[in-house]
Formats: C-alpha cells, sequence, structure tokens
C-alpha cells in the first residue's frame, strides 16, 4: 500500500512521465511542461490521492496484473497466452506504420465488428502537441499517426473514457496505462468495465522536448515553427521527419543520422524511463512492437512482435489472420527476450539504476515488476557512470547546449557510439548468437509469407 503523502519527490527528482491520473484523483493538480527540462510534471505537489495513483511513485503490478488478468499466472513476461510474429497484408498501411500496421488493422477490425464503439487513440493535434482522441469510424483510423516518441500529456485519454458511454478500445504506451489503470482502480472501477480491450505498445523510453530542439539545431529548423512531426514510416526503422509552417520539410535517418543520435541518445529519455521495468507492458490486453530479430532483418516494411494475454486478443488476431488482414506465424517467449534484449525485458539496468539512486537518497519510485530476479542487474559501477552522466548532460540540455553534445558525442562517447553497430551487427546480421548455439532462429520457411 503507497503511503506517500503527496506528489513533491515525483516533482524535485523530475520523475513524472506526463499520464495524468494525477490530474484526474486530486483536482488541485495541473500537469504541464517544465521550461528546463522539457518534460511534464504536475504544477503542485496535491495529496495523498494524487500520490495514490501516481506511476512515478509506485505502480502494484501484482495486484493490477491480478485485477485485469484474474487468476493467470504471470512470468518473467507478464501474463502470456501467445507470442506472434504478423504483419499486415495492405502494403501501403504496412509501410506507412511504426513496424507490422497491426494496431491500425486491430482497431479497425474491433470497429467494423461491433465489438467496440469506438478507440482511444493518440492523434496529431497541432505543432509537436498530439493528444487522445476518440475514433469511431473504421475508414477514420488510418488518420492516427505512428510512434511518437517526445513525452506527452496522456490526460486527454482518461477524460475521453471517463466521459465516452459504450464498449471502447484503448491504445498505450506502458507507463500511461500504469495510470490509467491506477486511478481507474482507486478512483473510477465502474469504468473498468467499459474497457474492452486495450492495445499496449512496447516501449523503451519517451525523450524530452530537448531532442526535438537539438535536431532543430542539427537540420536548421525552428521549433516554433513545427507544424507536424512524425518518426516513423517508410521501411522498418523509418525516418524522423519535420513538417515547418511555410511548407519546408526537414528529415533524418534514424538509424544513420549522427545528429539523430545524439539527440535521441538515452540521456535525453525522460528521467523515469532510466527505472521502468515495464518496458513489455504488462497491463496491455495485447501488446505490439518491432520484431528486431535476426530472421526478420529482411523486411522491407516492417513486422510486429505481438504477445497476447487475454482469449478475447488471442480470438481478435485469428480473426484478422482468417480474413487476410494480416498473417501471423506463432512463435515463443524467447522472440521477446532476443527482440527486446534482457536489459531491457528483464530490468537489468532499471533494477540496478533504482537501486543506486535510493543508496543517494531522494525520491525513487517503487517498481518491482514480475521481471524482477531473472535478470543480471547491471554492475553498480555501470550504473553511477550512467548517472554522472546524465547529471551532466541534463545540465547542458537546460542551458541548451546541443552543438557542444554533438562534439561530445563524436569525441569522448565515440567508443560507445561505435560499439553499438559492431554489437547490432554482430547479433543482428553475423547471427553470433546461433552460429555459438546459443539461440535458434526462427527457421525461413516460417516466414516465407512475409514481406
Ligand atoms: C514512445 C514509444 C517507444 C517505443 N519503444 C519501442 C521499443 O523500444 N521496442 C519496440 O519493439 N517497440 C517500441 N515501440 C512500439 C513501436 O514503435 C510501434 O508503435 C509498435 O510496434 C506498433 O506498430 P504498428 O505498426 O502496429 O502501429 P502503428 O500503425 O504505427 O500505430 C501506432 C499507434 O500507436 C498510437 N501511439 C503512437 N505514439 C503513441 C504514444 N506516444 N502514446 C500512446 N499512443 C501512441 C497511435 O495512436 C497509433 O494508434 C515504441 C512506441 C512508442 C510510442
Amino acid at each position: 500500500m503507497n503511503v506517500t503523502a503527496d506528489l513533491s519527490g515525483v516533482i524535485s527528482s523530475g520523475m513524472c512521465i506526463g499520464c495524468g491520473a494525477c490530474e484526474m484523483a486530486d483536482g488541485s493538480v495541473k500537469v504541464q511542461l517544465n521550461p528546463r527540462s522539457l518534460i511534464y510534471e504536475p504544477s503542485s505537489a496535491g495529496g495523498a490521492a494524487a500520490a495514490a495513483v501516481c506511476p512515478a511513485v509506485s505502480v502494484d503490478y501484482r495486484g493490477l496484473q491480478e485485477y485485469l488478468f484474474p487468476g493467470a499466472e504471470a512470468g518473467p513476461y507478464g501474463v502470456v497466452r501467445s507470442v506472434h510474429l504478423a504483419q499486415s497484408t495492405d502494403t501501403e498501411r504496412n509501410v506507412k506504420a511504426s513496424s507490422g500496421g497491426l494496431i491500425k488493422e486491430i482497431l479497425r477490425s474491433l470497429l467494423s465488428s461491433g465489438d467496440i464503439d469506438g478507440v482511444i487513440a493518440l492523434d496529431h493535434v497541432d505543432g509537436i502537441e498530439f493528444a487522445a482522441r476518440l475514433v469511431t469510424d473504421p475508414d477514420d483510423v488510418d488518420n492516427l499517426p505512428g510512434s511518437i516518441y517526445h513525452n506527452l500529456l496522456q490526460t486527454p485519454a482518461l477524460k475521453l473514457l471517463r466521459d465516452t458511454p459504450g464498449r471502447l478500445a484503448v491504445v498505450a504506451i506502458p507507463c500511461q496505462l500504469e495510470g490509467l489503470y491506477s486511478w481507474v482502480r482507486a478512483n473510477a472501477p465502474e469504468l473498468r468495465e467499459k474497457i474492452v480491450m486495450t492495445i499496449g505498445l512496447l516501449c523503451g523510453w519517451q525523450y524530452s522536448h530537448h531532442s526535438i530542439n537539438a535536431m532543430g539545431e542539427y537540420l536548421g529548423y525552428d521549433p516554433a515553427d513545427i507544424a507536424d512531426i512524425s518518426y516513423r514510416g517508410g521501411g522498418p526503422v523509418g525516418k524522423l521527419t519535420v513538417r515547418t509552417r511555410d511548407g519546408s520539410e526537414y528529415s533524418a535517418s534514424r538509424r544513420v543520422d549522427f545528429g539523430y543520435q545524439v539527440a535521441f541518445d538515452r540521456h535525453f529519455n525522460t528521467t523515469r524511463c532510466h527505472v521502468c521495468v515495464n518496458h513489455g507492458n504488462f497491463l496491455a490486453d495485447l501488446v505490439v512492437g518491432d520484431a528486431w530479430l535476426p530472421s526478420t532483418v529482411f523486411t522491407k516494411t516492417g513486422i510486429s512482435l505481438v504477445v497476447c494475454r487475454t482469449p478475447f486478443s488471442e480470438s481478435v488476431l485469428s480473426r484478422l489472420v482468417s480474413s487476410g488482414a494480416c498473417i501471423a506465424t506463432r512463435v515463443t517467449d524467447e522472440e521477446i527476450r532476443e527482440s527486446q534484449t534482457d536489459r531491457v525485458v528483464f530490468g537489468e539496468f532499471a533494477y540496478a539504476y533504482a537501486e543506486h539512486l535510493r543508496r543517494l537518497g531522494g525520491h525513487v519510485p517503487e517498481l518491482r515488476g514480475p521481471n524482477e530476479g531473472h535478470g543480471t542487474p547491471k554492475p553498480r559501477r555501470q550504473v553511477a557512470k550512467f548517472h554522472r552522466e546524465l547529471v551532466r548532460k541534463q545540465a547542458l540540455m537546460a542551458a541548451r547546449r546541443y552543438r557542444y553534445m554533438k562534439l561530445r558525442k563524436a569525441t569522448l562517447e565515440l567508443r560507445g557510439y561505435v560499439m553499438r553497430y559492431v554489437r547490432w551487427f554482430l547479433v543482428r546480421i553475423l547471427r553470433v548468437k546461433s552460429l555459438s548455439g546459443r539461440r535458434r532462429e526462427i527457421p525461413r520457411e516460417q516466414l516465407s509469407g512475409f514481406r
């Protein structure tokens, strides 16, 4: 049971993720952008009601899993019924989407079959502002954006859930669902009935708005002039594309552009991402992510990794396959691990970093997921070094010294930067793990129908 009195620790530690649960539970709190850190945070500390539902204070994973999937057993990947690789058979939809175009296919199917009356999903508002809106027409689903990686205020999703009658599906990142369900369970249990299905995104991290500002300096746009921004689409990795109000377009490859590697380095993440243990979205009925596997590197359009946690989510996926909207093949839980890495899936860095922050004193969210104890926590020396770097780089960001950060990456940080590519090449392309017998790849013929 969480006994924190208010959100003062969340504010002082900069751990807010913008889910908006505190605003819903405590009318005295407003979530707004901090002009220095460029992440959302509560304007005031509020009281115990706000703290009780805040995922930057604590998340009761065990209780929430029992609340959502009663009687199901949670393993290190949460509650898992089955894991699949899947892809939309509509090439255009697949190419436009972030990975396999699965989410759009699922939403279209849920709406056209009458399973639900509406979907609450993120859409573009203006500039770099995105907010949840209600979608009721299957043909409107394709207007939704792909993955948006910067920190957002997610309160509109909670308000829509509260104010919209009928049966709903919700698309959300993991921490957003942590806030949503903590608030629903504590303050609005009647809303649980409305949620027919949650479609979760796997999530490694999100970024503060400093990333967008830094890219502005590197690519030559003024962040104040942004009309629209997208991070994915056009292939499995995709590119960052920024359109400004005068019609100009600026883009950068997410895999090779050096400026992108600087501005979307993990030190630019929202602080809580570093202690997040729930990248696999333990609370979503069906989870979609990228299949980053040696056996899927051939794809030109993107393939999704899909985790089904409920019988209904499995039936929706098999309906999509039967109707020809998607192709899918069942794989083992091991593919979650391979695609996401142990560091992420088992919170190897997050648990060790949280421990380090506890030793330093100050506020640390209490996050103990079903994956705790399944990986090898990163050594103390490594997390201590990361912390020193983070403090230094957050100060550089606050001072808007983005050009200096680029120079730093090209000199002081060059070794780590190069090693990332070397690791990627060894594991994904040369398949060293399968060559050394540590892993069995998915047979090529099992993926023969995929693009
Ligand atoms: C912040 C973030 C981090 C991610 N990190 C990883 C990762 O580390 N590994 C991995 O495998 N996959 C990650 N993903 C998921 C991946 O990028 C794809 O979103 C996922 O594979 C679904 O692809 P799709 O082609 O089916 O969906 P798309 O057709 O691209 O649809 C995306 C859907 O997600 C919604 N959406 C987009 N951004 C957000 C957001 N910020 N908050 C809430 N809803 C949103 C949109 O409304 C849309 O409905 C991340 C996604 C996000 C948003």
